[in-house]
């Protein structure tokens, strides 16, 4: 073709590196789509069910604090901060000492106290 310069490797480098980010990019859509449904998947087939035996769970109030229990195998399940609301400011108890073992970041030694360590 008269008139009409042949691609320099340049502008074939360029043309290839947008092709390819363009592909990574389509990639990595797909691949969090796929997650996303998969999470939406698992969560539909788990929801409400025991995590031991797959009992579908019954809702109980304690305290003001709506707790499920399987009716199969008698487990409990808390959701994210309700242990917390059920020990509220005790520490020298039961519940208390079970909220601080599961919601302390890191564990502390045997022997080492609040605020030592790293
Ligand atoms: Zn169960």
């Amino acid at each position: 073709m008269s008139g009409t310069k042949p691609p320099s490797n340049e502008e074939e480098e360029y043309f290839a590196r947008i092709e390819r980010e363009q592909r990574e990019k389509l990639r990595e859509r797909i691949e969090a789509d796929a997650a996303a449904e998969e999470a939406r998947r698992l969560k539909e087939l788990h929801w409400m069910r025991c995590a031991k035996c797959g009992g579908v769970m019954e809702t109980h109030q304690f305290r003001g604090v709506a707790i499920e229990q399987c009716p199969s195998c008698g487990g409990v399940y808390l959701d994210a901060g309700e242990l917390q609301t059920l020990a509220g400011e005790e520490r020298g108890g039961m519940v208390g000492a079970f909220a601080e073992f599961f919601g302390v970041k890191r564990f502390r030694r045997v022997g080492e106290k609040e605020g030592e360590g790293k």
